[in-house]
């Protein structure tokens, strides 16, 4: 992305603003006019602070819209002006990556490619890419049918890279650089209003993700390229950005394209995860075979419906009064239960070797590039606190990245800008549906600066 970025900036016609986040669309009536950068110089609930600069309106006669599974435009465009009929995201999955520099003697041929499947929870994929100069990325995803309320990937991802196979590669290596992001996974289903008067929408965030082949990067630049051509027919032709226009232009290419052939071949293949992990991989085999013809009829349903509280998950295996005794210890400490729970439920403490096994907060600083500015609102904001104060779950603490939500004091949990890596898992793992709108949930994911992830991954 740094390349193409230098690439594009080289052009003269293009600028790059990095660090510069959109906060929202400016409309005008139903129309997009442009967009609004976020405030500068404020408190962490976006009061005017020292040094106070309001955001900066951009006008565009077209604003394209690719903030990806998670942004936070895509997100007000929805708002606004609702998502088709029938189309949702209720498919999800976090990725977890590691770039590890390898120890000298390991031998593993660069273009090397090692996916997992089953492994550490049959729910988890995993995989293992080799770089020239013994450097390889290792990362594990972590779906949204794995019912677990103790959903670590960070965790997990360890557990992953100390199976024998790998660890003989891994073992001695060094944590080059860490990071996590959603990837949406409903897919084709997931498709917003690709257009409108004055916008257009491409990329993850556009639902172009192929979810049986797991490809994002080819559909993304595709819809883009799609678009860019769409956009000088159009000025040939001296036509206006209307959303009738770009219907022509745009999404008819797109719909006439490679993109949406496979992306509807792809859109059900996922469907019977939700009955669990052998339906599931029977039903991408079906849909592959058929070539989306057939799938297993069954409805995602949203997360949060269907996510189990710790005691019925550990029902058996750790009592109740038990699960309350840790919970307390916890909170008090300010950490999440699942490093307690699992090692209680018999998972192996993971061996810290100070390199590539190291503590989620040291990953933080050293696989990282910790980079969050002060001066800016938080971006992860929670909605409705008295929807957090009864919440048994607490799974945003479980399941973030950064370990930047923490269990708070008032039963409402701490939020830490700083070691917040914008992955977004809390959006869609948040065991409360919002009041009036269950597709969405408590947590509110806003523009926010900084951002853990290094550039590297
Ligand atoms: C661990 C992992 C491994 C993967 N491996 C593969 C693979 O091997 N092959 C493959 O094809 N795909 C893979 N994918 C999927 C692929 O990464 C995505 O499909 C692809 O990145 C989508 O590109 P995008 O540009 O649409 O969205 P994104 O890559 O999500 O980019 C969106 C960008 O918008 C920015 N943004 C968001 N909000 C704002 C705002 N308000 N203001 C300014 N900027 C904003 C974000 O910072 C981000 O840079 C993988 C994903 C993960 C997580
Ligand atoms: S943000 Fe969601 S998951 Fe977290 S405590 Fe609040 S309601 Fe529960
Ligand atoms: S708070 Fe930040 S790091 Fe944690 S889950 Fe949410 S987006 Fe990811």
């Amino acid at each position: 992305m740094q390349w193409v970025g230098a690439q594009v900036m080289g052009s003269g016609l293009v600028q790059v603003w990095p660090g510069t986040p959109v906060a929202a669309p400016l409309l005008e009536g139903d129309r997009v006019v442009g967009v609004r950068l976020i405030d500068q110089g404020t408190d962490k609930d976006g009061n005017p602070d020292a040094g106070f600069l309001p955001g900066m309106d951009i006008r565009a006669a077209l604003t394209v819209v690719a903030d990806g599974p998670v942004g936070p435009i895509g997100r007000q465009i929805d708002e606004r002006f609702g998502r088709p009929v029938g189309h949702h995201r209720r498919e999800w999955a976090v990725g977890a990556k590691m770039v590890v520099d390898l120890r000298e003697d390991v031998d593993l041929e660069p273009g090397t490619v090692l996916h997992t499947f089953g492994y550490p929870e049959p729910q988890i994929f995993g995989f293992m890419y080799a770089y020239p100069g013994r450097v390889a990325s290792v990362g594990i995803f972590v779906p949204s049918w794995f019912d677990s309320p103790v959903r670590t990937s960070y965790r997990y991802l360890q557990h992953w890279m100390l199976h024998p196979y790998l660890w003989r590669y891994l073992e001695g290596g060094r944590l080059r650089s860490w990071g996590a992001k959603t990837l949406q996974e409903a897919g084709r289903r997931g498709e917003p209003s690709l257009v409108g008067d004055g916008y257009a929408r491409i990329g993850e965030g556009s639902g172009s993700t192929n979810v049986l082949t797991g490809s994002g990067v080819d559909e993304a630049w595709t819809t883009g390229i799609q678009l860019a051509e769409g956009v000088l027919e159009l000025l040939k032709e001296g036509r206006p950005f209307t959303k009738e226009n770009l219907e022509r232009a745009y999404v008819k290419r797109r719909r006439e394209s490679w993109v949406e052939a496979e992306a509807r071949v792809a859109e059900r293949a996922r469907d019977g995860f939700q009955r669990g992990v052998v339906t599931g991989l029977v039903g991408m085999a079906l849909t592959g075979l058929t070539q989306g013809k057939l799938a297993i009829p069954i409805r995602p349903v949203p997360p949060h419906t269907r996510m189990p509280t710790a005691e019925a998950y550990y029902r058996g295996k750790i009592s109740a009064e038990e699960i309350a005794r840790i919970r307390e210890e916890c909170t008090s400490r300010g950490l999440p239960l699942h490093d307690a729970l699992m090692e209680r439920a018999g998972w192996p403490a993971i061996p810290y070797d100070g390199k590539l096994l190291v503590s989620h907060q040291d990953a933080l600083l050293l696989g990282g590039k910790v980079q969050a500015p002060p001066g800016y609102a938080d971006h992860v904001v929670f909605l409705y606190p008295h929807l957090c104060e009864t919440c048994g779950t607490k799974i945003c603490v479980e399941v973030c990245s950064g370990q930047a939500i923490t269990p708070g004091g008032s039963g409402v949990p701490a939020f830490d800008r700083e070691k917040c890596v914008h992955c977004g898992v809390c959006i869609w793992n948040c065991a409360q549906p919002r009041p009036g709108d269950p597709e969405r949930t408590n947590i509110e994911f806003r523009a926010g600066t900084g951002g853990l992830h290094s550039a590297e991954n």
